[in-house]
Parts: C-alpha cells; structure tokens; sequence
C-alpha cells in the first residue's frame, strides 16, 4: 500500500467497525426460530445450531451503517418518550409446537397504545413516482413510504409478523408497527436522501398467513431468493456446498399491485434504455472512462477457451471450490485463470460493446 499513513486508516476503520458491532449479539431461548430465520434459508438454521453463529468473512459500511442508524434513533426516542421505550424488545409467540422469537429495534408502550419501529438503512430505495413537496416534512422526511416507496417485501414481511406477534402478546392494547428507513431514494435522474416511514398495519396478517409463513419455512429446504447461497456465511466457509433456488411459476393474476407496476417500471426503462444504447453505439467510436471511473464503448478482448476438466482436476475434485469457482461465480473463472494459465487451451482477440 503505498498511500501514506495507510496503516492509520486501516486502524481506524477497524476500530470503528468494532465500536459499532460491540453489544449486537442477540440471544435467542433454546430452540427458539427467530423472525429473520423465517425470512431466510432453513438450512441456515439447523446449521447455525450446529456450528453457532459465524459471522462473515467480510465487513460492511451498509451494515455498520445499519448499526449507527439504531443506535441514533434508539437514543433519540429514549430522550424524547423516556422509559416507555424499550429497545431490542423481545417477541415470543409458541405456534404448534415451534418456538418463534424476535427482537424488534424499539418498542413505545403507553397506557393507550404499542407502537413497534423496524429501522433501516438500506444504501438506496428505488421510488415509484417524485415526492410530491406536500408529503414530505421539513426537506427531510418523507412520510407518506407507501406511495412513493418500493420497500423490499422481507423488510415489509418482517414488520407484518412483528406486528402480529405484538398483537398476540397484547390484545388489550391497539398496536401499531412502522418501518422507518434513511436510505438515498432514486428515481432516473433524481436521487435524494430521505427519512422514510412506511406503515405496515394494512394488511394486517391474520391466523391463516402467519400459519402459512411457518408452514412453507418447515416444509422448505432451499434458499429463499436466488443470490442467497453467494452471501451466505456457511458458503463462504465451505460449510455448505449451497442448494438451488427453485423459482415459483406465477401467473399475471398472482401478481400484486406493487410487482407489476415494477414490472411495468422495468419494461419501460429497459426499452428507453436498449434505444439509448442503440444511439450510442453509433455516436461513440470507441471507449471513454469517465471521471466516475464507468467504462463504456467498445473493447478489444481475449475470447479464452479453457480446458473446464483439467480446472476441475486441478481444484482436486473438491466439489465445494468447484460450485464456488464455476457454478455459483462464474466470474471467479478468471481469478481462477491467472492462478492456472494453463488451463486456456484458445485465445482470440474480439471487440465487444461494454455498457
Ligand atoms: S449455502 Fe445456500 S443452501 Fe446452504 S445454508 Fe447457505 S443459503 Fe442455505
């Protein structure tokens, strides 16, 4: 490394990544099946059981972002409502014989009311349509998350069976459960940082959803979306050679609202885009790095033809490091390339349109 003082920066992000996870471990009761793990791959359950909770082999501004963000609003809301907020408040709820379990970033519990908040920090949210300047508060919070925002479904799921559980353990009181978010919402050529709340009290999950979430989850065996297994931890570790994620048929009349005005969002761009691109290709006569570091335009590059058998004679027949380097990452082929040349049996120069 040759910038000066590297050695200082890299302490200190260190030190700010510890200060930031310190007191973040939550602990569940024996046997207990926590919210997130209902949201995710079963498998990684039975393994954490196994093997303990491992953490990832990598560390994340997004993440210990997250962290900051709760431990802002957690302290702001104690200093404005006092001891009626509870921070990290455990739900716990016995559904047929399995113990469910959840931590809620904070609670507000008066004599009149509950109110349950899931914080977020994802690095951006996509919009549907430009706040309009009368649903958003002092330039800064947008309060109307609903209509403007694509919230991720497992956020949106997650805060719908908090608010189930919530009313379960207090069915005396009227509960009320929000998302409230600070992410850069983006849409085309506006891009704006907000702090959102997003209401998850309609629909409110009945008896019959909370049992089907519970259903799919013991039934299943595979990852829950596609890209799972690559950011799992057990992955990384070869503790888990990975599974394939099995995508649902679903018809037009299956879809919700929001998913097909995605759709619709989508297909629109998408055609604005390939026209642009179409444009471009004929303006643009070569390649051009942008100030941003973004390559475009046309390139010259080596079509290689490798020798796949001889790369898995190599990887020692490991079926872990071959699912890591050829299935689940194929861009891992090249890293794989440098450290094994001689598995390229042809090499052609091509030119290609990088976009
Ligand atoms: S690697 Fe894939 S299948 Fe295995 S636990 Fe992780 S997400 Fe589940």
């Amino acid at each position: 490394m040759h910038l000066p003082f590297a050695n200082v920066f890299v302490s200190l992000v260190r030190h700010i990544a510890h200060n930031v996870r310190q007191g973040r471990e939550l602990t569940y009761s024996e046997n207990a099946i926590g919210i997130t793990s209902l949201l995710t791959c079963p498998i990684k359950s039975q393994l954490s059981k196994q093997y303990g909770n491992i953490d990832p082999d990598f560390t994340s501004v997004e993440i210990e972002d997250g962290y900051l963000w709760e431990q802002q609003v957690k302290t702001a809301l104690k200093e404005i409502f006092g001891d009626k907020v509870i921070d990290e408040y455990v739900l716990k709820y016995e559904f047929d014989g399995i113990k469910i379990e959840g931590h809620l970033d904070v609670v507000i519990q008066t004599n009149d009311y509950i109110i349950g908040l899931e914080l977020k920090a994802p690095k951006y949210l996509s919009l549907k349509e430009i706040p309009k300047p009368d649903d958003i508060v002092n330039y800064t919070l947008l309060t109307n998350g609903n209509k403007y925002v694509y919230m991720p479904p497992t956020y949106v799921l997650q805060s719908r069976i908090q608010n189930y559980l919530l009313r379960q353990m207090h069915p005396d009181k009227p509960v009320y459960t929000f998302i409230f978010a600070k992410s850069l919402l983006i849409r085309y050529g506006y891009a704006r940082k907000f702090y959102v709340v997003y209401d998850t009290n309609r629909p409110s999950m009945d008896d019959q959803e909370f049992s089907q979430v519970v259903e799919q989850w013991r039934k299943s065996n595979k990852p829950t979306f596609a890209l799972e297994c690559f950011m799992c931890q057990f992955f990384d570790y070869g503790i888990c050679e990975g599974a394939t994620y099995e995508p649902n048929n679903i018809t037009e009349n299956e879809l919700d609202n929001e998913t097909k005005q995605l759709i619709n969002q989508y297909l629109q761009t998408k055609a604005e885009l390939k026209r642009l691109e179409t444009q471009l290709k004929k303006h643009l006569k070569g390649s051009v790095t942008l100030a941003d570091g973004t390559r475009i335009g046309w390139h010259k590059y080596k079509r290689r033809t490798y020798d796949i058998n001889k790369l898995i004679e190599k990887l020692k027949n490991d079926k872990t490091l071959i699912n890591k380097y050829l299935t689940v990452r194929p861009s891992m082929v090249s890293r794989v390339t440098k450290q094994f040349p001689d598995i390229v049996i042809d090499e052609e120069e091509s030119v290609s349109w990088q976009g």
